[in-house]
């Protein structure tokens, strides 16, 4: 390659991404703190990443979390990266159980730099993230400017509305 040639035009492409990993078993890793670490390496071009906390458990399982929040760079369209994250899942160890039972490894799309995505088995920004404290806490100390595409408010004005413990009256 003559030092002229031009490099790939990644960043004329790229977009940034918001994603939460959350594990509450052990894995190919080790503990959840371990797998969460591990992912983190593995997903790809990660800009900028959350402290690693623990949140009580969601549903059934009686384990607590581990969980962070990462923005990565990625070319990929929001369906090409869930299917490379649901490897990365597998690859630590995960299987098929109960939503929200303990697993080893959770990676979801939190928001996308593109706006909504909506597709079959993927809705972006993620449906639920909005009510979540272990995922607005982290994700308001990486980009707290960032605007819900759905509803226009901000990171930090959600996160605001999770924190508050009792309802203004
Ligand atoms: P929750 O979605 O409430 O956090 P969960 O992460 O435990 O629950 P999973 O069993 O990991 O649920 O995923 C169920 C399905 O949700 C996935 O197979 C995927 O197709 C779909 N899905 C829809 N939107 C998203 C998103 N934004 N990120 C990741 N998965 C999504
Ligand atoms: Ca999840
Ligand atoms: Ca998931």
């Amino acid at each position: 390659m003559s030092p002229a040639t031009p490099l790939p035009p990644i960043a004329q492409v790229a977009t940034t991404y918001a994603i939460a990993l959350g594990s509450n078993r052990r894995g190919r890793h080790g503990a959840p703190e371990r797998e969460i670490v591990a992912a983190l390496n593995a997903v790809g071009r990660v800009v900028a990443q959350s402290p690693i906390i623990a949140s009580a458990p969601l549903g059934p399982s009686n384990r607590r979390y581990a969980n962070a929040v990462a923005l990565i760079e990625s070319a990929e369209d929001p369906s090409a990266l869930l299917v490379r994250l649901k490897r990365i899942e597998r690859e630590a160890g995960r299987r098929a159980g109960r939503r929200w039972g303990s697993r080893v490894l959770d990676l979801d799309i939190v928001l996308w730099s593109g706006g909504a995505w909506s597709s079959p088995g993927l809705t972006v920004p993620h449906a639920a993230f909005r009510t979540r404290g272990f995922v607005l806490g982290p994700l308001a100390s990486l980009v707290p400017t960032w605007r819900d595409p759905l509803t226009g408010r901000t990171i930090r004005q959600l996160a605001h509305v999770v924190d508050r413990k009792r309802p203004r009256d």
